[in-house]
């Protein structure tokens, strides 16, 4: 083996390449996903709606991928995190990038075919907590041709002609003037649409829409927390979830936006949600008599035709640091004590692995996949967290894991029915939590991103230490797990596995790999000189197959943590394809990405300690959320502005004379005054560490 048989076409062609064990296996998931979508196209952004990020695809195999190469590149709009797992239906490859600018591909060739930007206006780039992304694109298959559906940073699900890119519908299916954004994929289930938002850290109320993706016409729509009682509940569930609500938590929103994960159930025809965290993050002030605060942090089931609420798992009960369960659901058939169990799959970002069954949402087992600190493990009889009571922080900064970041975030698993394995991109990360001294609805998190520089700086310095980052292949079944790929330091990409033996992953080290699914050996690596933080994807047009990625640094790590990847070199993002025998070459690494920016000092600082701690309450409400606790890292590292931004500080923060780049004008929050007062802070805070 190891070969190509060009002349092989179909699904025995790609048969034909595996070794004989293997085949079998694959001929056993051909059977099985002879019901499922067409194995050659990749048309739902799990490919398949239980979201196995799975392909039945093998001529890219273990013995083959030796081969593998770049076959075709297309150079990306904007440097901003490239999220977005791709689409492709019978030949063509639709991707989308940062302000849902979409671009349809000759999947093959690389031609474009057509581009289109749906003008997002740049004042969204300031609601979205974790950068201008986009985790890509839904297509319908329609009687009256196909239709690529965008679900806009603005709130807008529009559906695109998919052989033209001419807008067919667009619906707004949040209220422009509220602080609400879409970064998810849209999930078209036949037809309809489903679609959540985001916004728990902007101090709006989660919901889940289902569209018609003929009409664009709201079928129905499922909010995740109550809302106010004395404006009478919309059903029974807002109802029992208010009982576990005190106060006016509906002054700040609630939270539990559904802002990335959906799966979907044909058999059983129930949408599952994956919930988001409280707004704002600390409970006492959104419920101030505690309760768990239903439906955040929650798995829910709802009934696919009408929305109604089926059933819940809720894994972090009261949630309070961002502990979202919005991560990927899987849904499989597995085998456990020697019986056949419909499951549901999440590794959400509080560090435990659950296993549920996705008929009635039973929770099956629950194991830690990484080192966390704020729980010691879930009680069986309860299903409840057995939580650790220091976690639940006053003003003082404690040290949780794991941080905002979660284990796992939404940077997509994989899971394979050939060797019944996931595989979890897993992260170890530690974060100081510290409520602020008062809250105002709609203004910052309730929490604290300074004060206390002391601890703050031993809890930053125990992190930058302590945390790291690994590919995981971890076993269902025996919630443990079977190997590991460990990286220089945390935040590699998704994930894709295929029937060829193979999982495929961005690197943090700027590299795309490929590993064996069954043992992890890594039998393929290329340098891309960016990171694939994005899942890639498998296709076959005419007897070949690809895989493609999206090769571009950004997103919620580089937003709070980019000091901790200074040492990332990185080129122009890209979307990159490759196949066997491929031969394109990148061009040339850019000289400048290898010079490191020279410096310059702070300007002496002049103000009085007054000013400065005005400056730094304003700066962790309005800034910290992208530009890092204390001002350490974030989006831009505000402590090592230049000259030139020191000077056009008021422009930028104001004038939003940077609104293109996702820097939209705080003018509407901010006074002159309070403008001056966080860039005294940040003077302050760059001297401090000038020459660290
Ligand atoms: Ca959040």
């Amino acid at each position: 083996m190891g070969r190509r048989f060009r002349n092989h076409s179909g699904v025995m062609g790609m048969i034909a390449q595996i070794r004989p064990g293997l085949a079998v296996g694959f001929l056993l998931l051909v059977a099985a996903c002879s019901q499922g979508p067409d194995p050659r196209n990749w048309a739902s952004t799990g490919r398949s709606w239980d979201e196995q990020h799975f392909s039945p695809l093998g001529l890219i195999n273990a013995d083959t991928v030796d081969e593998l190469g770049l076959t075709w590149f297309a150079d990306l709009n904007t440097d901003r995190g490239q999220e977005a797992t791709p689409l492709v239906v019978d030949g063509v490859l639709y991707n989308t990038e940062p302000w849902n600018i979409t671009t349809a591909y000759n999947a093959a060739t690389g031609e474009q075919l057509w581009r289109y930007d749906p003008q997002v206006p740049l004042r969204f780039g300031r609601l979205a907590c974790c950068d201008i992304v986009t985790r890509g694109l839904g297509f319908h298959a329609g009687e009256s041709g196909g239709k690529v559906i965008i679900g806009a940073l603005d709130g807008r699900l529009i559906a695109l002609d998919a052989a033209s890119g001419e807008e067919v519908w667009s619906m707004q299916t949040t209220d422009p003037a509220d602080r609400y954004t879409i970064t998810g994929a849209p999930r078209v289930y036949g037809d309809r649409i489903l679609i959540g938002n985001g916004g728990a850290e902007m101090g709006v109320r989660g919901y889940v829409s289902a569209y018609d993706a003929n009409s664009g016409e709201l079928l129905w729509r499922w909010y995740t927390v109550p809302g106010n009682p004395a404006d009478g509940f919309e059903n029974a569930a807002m109802e029992a979830a208010a009982e576990t609500w005190s106060g006016t938590w509906w002054q700040s929103g609630g939270g539990g936006t559904v802002w990335d994960a959906i799966s979907y159930d044909p058999e059983l025809d129930l949408v599952y949600i994956g919930t988001g965290n409280g707004s704002p993050w600390a409970r006492k002030f959104r419920s101030p008599e505690g309760g768990d605060n239903l439906y955040l942090a929650s798995i829910v089931a709802l009934d696919g035709a009408t929305g109604e609420y089926r059933w819940h798992y809720q894994t972090t009960p009261g949630e309070e640091w961002d502990y979202t369960a919005t991560q990927q659901m899987v849904l499989a058939d597995i085998e456990i004590d020697g019986v056949t169990r419909q499951v549901i799959m999440q590794a959400p970002k509080n560090g435990f692995f659950y296993v549920l069954d996705r008929a009635t949402g039973e929770l099956i087992s629950a194991e830690t996949i990484a080192p966390i600190n704020w729980a010691s493990g879930i009680d069986m009889e309860t299903g409840r967290p057995i939580e650790n009571p220091e976690a639940r922080y006053g003003t003082i900064p404690v040290m949780v894991s794991p941080g905002a970041g979660g284990a796992h975030n939404w940077n997509p698993m994989a899971y394979s029915p050939a060797t019944g394995l996931v595989y979890v991109p897993v992260t170890e990360t530690y974060m100081a939590y510290a409520a602020a001294e008062s809250y105002q609805p709609g203004r910052g998190l309730g929490t604290a991103f300074a004060g206390h520089d002391d601890i703050r700086r031993e809890i930053a310095d125990y992190a930058d230490a302590n945390s790291k980052g690994w590919l995981s292949a971890w076993d269902p079944v025996t919630q443990s797990e079977r190997w590991r790929v460990p990286y220089a330091q945390k935040g590699s990409g998704g994930v894709l596995a295929t029937a060829g033996n193979l999982v495929f992953q961005g690197t943090i080290g700027t590299t795309f790999a490929a590993y064996r699914a069954d043992n992890g050996e890594k039998v393929w690596e290329m340098p891309v000189q960016n990171v694939p933080i994005a899942a890639p994807i498998t296709y076959m047009v005419d007897d070949e197959q690809y895989i493609a990625v999206n090769a571009g640094w950004g997103g919620g790590l580089a937003h709070v943590e980019r000091s901790a990847y200074s040492n990332l070199h990185l080129g122009p993002p890209r979307l990159l394809v490759f196949k066997l025998g491929g031969s394109a070459q990148l061009p040339p690494m850019p000289e400048e990405s290898f010079v490191v920016p020279e410096l310059s000092p702070p300007p002496a600082p002049e103000a009085d300690d007054e000013t400065v701690a005005r400056g730094e309450a304003l700066y962790g409400e309005n800034c910290a959320i992208c530009h890092g606790n204390a001002a350490r890292g974030g989006v831009k590292d505000l402590r090592h502005m230049s000259p030139a931004t020191h000077a056009a500080f008021a422009e930028i923060v104001l004038g939003g004379s940077r609104a293109a780049n996702g820097m939209a004008s705080f003018a509407d929050v901010l006074t002159d005054e309070e403008s001056q007062d966080i860039h005294h802070y940040l003077i302050a805070r760059a001297n401090e560490d000038w020459g660290d």
